[in-house]
């Protein structure tokens, strides 16, 4: 570790006995993960965390910490919020360092927001660090960077899912902002949005591309449009957790890997 680093991680808030940290792990892969998360993951007493913290995420856990899972188990369901927030307020009572990891951001549409909490800084955002690797969104260089510009303004990160009957997408709203739509735990309503979003008026034909598994050994990628990823998702047995991206987007995948293959040409 170089000095720099050291002396960064020293800076850092103490984790004190007694406390709860709330974290998040990022997608998978654990050089995601931030400093902050890490710092957290090496000093708990106790990490209770989800089905989508990856095993070698926490397998940086100190070595006497306790690992307790509170995700789903079996196609049960989840344990109920409350009783989560009870059992971390019942360890903190004990005087542990408890931290709290869960998969991504554990803002984003990870009901962070529904605690009331002494938050440590989020983690990397799910949406960008999970499209980044093989998928879709890499720091491109400054000249790819100025050919790429104009592709978006904005970026919708959406619910295919929502927990509410009342609490519905409006998806023509979303199709009219010509924006890309990164859709969260959407494989399983995945016709109906994509027949939504073309009733809006986005082209059949608009790309899409649904990264199951991000960043992940078992990561798959699907390039597809609206009017046939929905069947191709299923033909191909895709499986929870995918995001999905819908938009012009997609094709500054293509792009970069084009860009990457010539790399050696063009330093030749
Ligand atoms: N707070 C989490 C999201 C929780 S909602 C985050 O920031 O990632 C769960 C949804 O997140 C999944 O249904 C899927 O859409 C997405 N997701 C989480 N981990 C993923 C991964 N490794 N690959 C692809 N999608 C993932």
């Amino acid at each position: 570790m170089t000095d720099r680093l050291r002396s960064a991680i020293a800076g850092f808030p103490r984790f004190e006995p007694g406390h709860v940290w709330l974290a998040g792990a990022g997608p998978g892969d654990p050089g995601l993960l931030t400093l902050h998360a890490l710092a957290g993951l090496a000093e708990a007493d106790v990490v209770v965390h989800d089905a989508l913290v990856d095993a070698r995420v926490l397998a940086l856990a100190h070595p006497g910490a306790t690992l307790e899972f509170a995700g789903k188990r079996g196609g049960k369901p989840s344990p109920r919020q409350g009783n989560i927030t009870d059992r971390l307020i019942a360890l903190a009572r004990a005087n542990l360092r408890v931290l709290r990891l869960k998969g991504g951001d554990p803002c984003v549409f990870g009901r962070g927001g529904e605690r009331r909490w002494r938050s440590p800084p989020p983690a990397f955002p799910s949406a960008s660090s999970r499209a980044s690797p093989r998928g879709l969104r890499r720091s491109p260089s400054p000249r790819s960077r100025r050919r790429l510009r104009g592709v978006s303004q904005a970026l919708i990160l959406v619910t295919g899912h929502c927990g509410d009957e009342e609490d519905t997408v409006d998806w023509a709203a979303l199709a009219q902002t010509g924006q890309p739509i990164v859709l969260y735990m959407g494989l399983s309503n995945l016709e109906q949005i994509a027949a939504s979003l073309m009733d809006a008026g986005l082209d059949p034909h608009e790309p899409v591309a649904v990264i199951a598994s991000a960043t992940l050994p078992e990561e798959r990628i699907l390039i597809s449009e609206l009017h046939r990823v929905a069947a191709e998702t299923r033909a191909l047995a895709f499986e929870a957790p995918a995001i999905i991206a819908i938009g012009a987007i997609v094709k500054v995948r293509a792009k970069l890997l084009d860009l990457a293959a010539r790399v050696p040409e063009m330093v030749a």
